[in-house]
């Protein structure tokens, strides 16, 4: 399959910021840290501290010579994520492989309308997103109650956060890049045929591009869907609780803006349904055979959002502005992956004003920038209009 983004390699314009990044990582990850206990103290969650580390390039005592200019860097709660990651259940070292790794990094090409960059390990399983100074405010604020609530819901479908770092150009250029790592919801065994970034909201909410142009790659929008999903009985419920919890959780945070992202993965000959509807592709579907990989629901576990076997079915919708479509009866078998994505975003003055500006013309309620309790709302009835129990 086609990879995603482009190698950086020497002479690319974020190649020393890359080797900055790695440089960091392997000083943050590899030094050796005591055991870490599940239960953090208060302290370790103090953002307060002014730790910078110098990376000169001739080398220090504490950190080696390298390739790249001189920096500083930062790990911010270095202890709250180590102790994440550890629940996460990833390893430091096959962490640090990935992203320190001899493969360059990948650079994807402007995913989001924001203004951050993105960059996917080489093997996929971490998404490394760069970051407005807003943004990790946020995301520093509300670290206490995301550990606990990651802590006390496994099947939670907020990102997986792994790591908050600052890079500081010291040169002539005094930049400051700041940088998180997150877990790539999309890294599969098996291909992805379609993703969906969905918010229930309709303005704004259509891909750009010509039909002609869509891809397995391309992220598609609310009123590009042409599916309802329909779940297990067990996971439907189990879905329908966590989608109310981790709501609560981001509205009682005052975040808004985030997005279901869905990828679906067509079994065995079902794939040619990703080519129909209101999306037609021109080139030819890949086949695929079924992978037995599935989690059952009658099994103890159910992982919402891990390789989730499930149905859709086709629908129209019969004017532009609908959100979801009239069920056409035709199911397909699919695998499902899942989870909410763009959680650092506040209800910040500028998003007032953008609500204000844009009520002149619009429905208010259609446009993505509401308050964090009218988006939560908004966001969880679409999620029970497409999301159904398969009966
Ligand atoms: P905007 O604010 O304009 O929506 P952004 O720069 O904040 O853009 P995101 O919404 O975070 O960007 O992400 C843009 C796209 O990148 C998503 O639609 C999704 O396709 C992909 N993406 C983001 N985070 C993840 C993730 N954790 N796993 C997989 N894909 C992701
Ligand atoms: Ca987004
Ligand atoms: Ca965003």
């Amino acid at each position: 399959p086609k990879r995603q983004g482009h190698s950086i390699r020497k002479g690319h314009k974020n190649y020393e910021l890359m080797l900055n990044l790695q440089l960091g990582i392997r000083h943050s990850v590899g030094r050796p840290a005591p055991a870490t206990s599940l239960e953090l103290k208060p302290s370790a969650f103090d953002t307060n501290e002014k730790l910078w580390t110098k990376f000169p390039t001739k080398g220090s005592k504490h950190t080696p010579p390298h390739q790249s200019c001189d920096f500083k860097w930062k790990d911010y709660c270095p202890l709250v994520f180590r102790t994440l990651r550890k629940l996460f259940k990833v390893d430091p070292a096959d962490y640090m492989l990935s992203i320190c790794g001899n493969d360059a990094l990948r650079e994807l090409s402007s995913p989001g309308k924001s203004g951050s960059f993105f960059y996917l390990t080489n093997d996929d399983k971490y998404m490394i997103k760069t970051m407005k100074k807003a943004e990790v405010k946020v995301l520093k604020r509300m670290l206490p109650a995301y550990y606990s609530h990651v802590q006390a819901f496994e099947n939670t479908l907020l990102t997986s956060f792994f790591g908050l770092h600052c890079v500081k150009l010291t040169g002539h250029a005094q930049r400051k890049v700041r940088f998180v790592i997150m877990g790539n919801l999309l890294c599969t065994e098996v291909p992805i045929h379609r993703r969906f970034d969905l918010k229930g909201s309709s303005h704004g909410r259509i891909t750009d591009k010509p039909e002609s142009e869509i891809e397995a790659t391309t992220t598609l929008k609310d009123l590009d869907l042409n599916f309802i999903f329909r779940l297990q009985n067990l996971w439907f419920q189990e879905f329908c609780r966590q989608v109310e919890r981790d709501c609560d959780f981001l509205e009682h945070e005052r975040i808004m803006d985030y997005s279901l992202l869905v990828g679906l993965h067509f079994r065995g000959n079902s794939t040619k349904a990703a080519n129909q509807g209101s999306n037609s592709v021109g080139t030819s579907p890949r086949t695929t055979s079924d992978m037995g990989l599935l989690f059952h629901p009658s099994g103890e576990t159910i992982k919402l959002g891990l390789n989730m076997s499930a149905r859709v079915e086709q629908t129209v919708r019969s004017f532009e502005t609908q959100l979801v479509g009239e069920p056409t009866g035709e199911r397909y078998n699919v695998i499902l992956f899942f989870g909410m994505i763009d959680i650092l975003q506040d209800y910040d003055i500028s998003k007032k004003l953008e609500h204000t500006y844009k009520s002149f013309q619009y429905d208010s309620t259609s446009i993505s920038a509401v308050d964090p309790k009218q988006y939560s709302k908004r966001f969880r009835d679409f999620m029970f209009k497409i999301f159904l129990d398969d009966n």
